[in-house]
């Protein structure tokens, strides 16, 4: 069993003794999620590598193929692992086990069958780490795994902007930062590792990497993709003082990103910076007129009413 597997099926087995307890009835009389009525996300390359390994260690039928291709295409009624009861219940996927027990904000309610409903935990994506077990290694885990198993270099950068992406999530930055590095490395005119890079030094208060980064990311036409690019620019130059190009980036987010509360509020803090304070409380109440509870908005008004 590679190392991956090993420390899975720890996280798994823990998971289950921290969550499943003797109470617990199963699920079985509603069987929702494991009919092709379910939507499923996508699967990770983790959990299912890791299912077939188990199935085969199991002499279990059918093969991964099976599965896979009931995920993807709901091809039959029930998962071929369904009978009576999950025939792979010690080594279900990571959603099998959260599904119910966790509910995320930005899901459907859970169904009125499930017999979570009054039990679930909801959880929101800054709170998940916390609430959910073992969540921040399994994701590691998992985006890790992907990186290992790419198989050309375009593959590997995109692994690697992934997993330099959880690490940001996580507020991971050191990690984030080495991974965005990696992948700078066999694509330096990618314009999501440069962006991703950007961020991360802008993140670490390192502005002068930020700027180069960010630069050469509209350098290569990074605004399609991210127009928000000027903001997050704008915000470098105000910090290494470099206020002309800060009003050209600002002035340009605006442009960009007419309805979004932030282009106004870094030209706000920008003229306030600069001294002119009624332009700045011009634009801090147009940011603000966009996205009342602009949290930055609301300190920089405070801050231009006190001055
Ligand atoms: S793997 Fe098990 S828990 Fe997951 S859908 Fe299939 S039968 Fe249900
Ligand atoms: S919907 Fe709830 S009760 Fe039904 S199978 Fe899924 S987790 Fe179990």
């Amino acid at each position: 069993m590679n190392e991956f597997f090993t420390r899975l099926r720890e996280i798994y087995d823990d998971f289950d003794r921290e969550y499943m307890t003797d109470n617990d009835t199963g699920c079985g009389t509603c069987e929702l999620c494991c009919t092709k009525k379910f939507s499923y996300p996508p699967l990770s390359l983790l959990d299912l590598d890791y299912l077939d390994y188990f199935i085969k260690e199991h002499n279990i039928t059918p093969c991964i193929e099976t599965f896979k291709s009931f995920i993807e295409n709901k091809d039959r009624d029930y998962c071929p692992y369904w009978n009576k009861g999950c025939t792979v219940y010690k080594g279900r996927p990571f959603f099998c086990r959260t599904y119910g027990m966790f509910h995320f904000d930005s899901e459907q309610p859970l169904h009125p069958s499930c017999i979570y409903q009054d039990k679930t935990i909801e959880v929101t994506a800054e709170t998940r780490y916390k609430k959910i077990k073992h969540l921040p290694e399994y994701l590691e885990m998992r985006y890790k795994y992907e990186v290992v198993k790419a198989k050309n270099n375009e593959e590997k950068v995109k692994a690697l902007v992934t997993l330099g992406g959880e690490y940001i999530n996580q507020f991971r930055f050191e990690e984030g930062l080495s991974t965005f590095l990696e992948a700078e490395k066999l694509a330096p005119e990618d314009i999501n590792v440069l962006y991703d890079l950007g961020f991360v030094y802008r993140s670490m208060n390192k502005f002068t990497e930020a700027k180069e980064k960010l630069e050469k990311c509209i350098a290569l036409g990074g605004e399609d993709k991210y127009p928000y690019v000027y903001q997050h620019t704008g915000f470098v130059y105000l910090s290494l003082n470099l206020f002309d190009e800060a009003l050209k980036a600002f002035t340009k987010a605006t442009e960009l990103e007419p309805e979004v509360a932030l282009s106004y509020l870094g030209l706000a803090l920008y003229y306030f910076t600069c001294g002119n304070k009624e332009k700045a409380m011009e634009l801090c109440r147009k940011g603000l007129e966009i996205e009342p509870d602009h949290k930055m908005g609301q300190d920089l008004l405070k801050s231009i009413n006190e001055a």
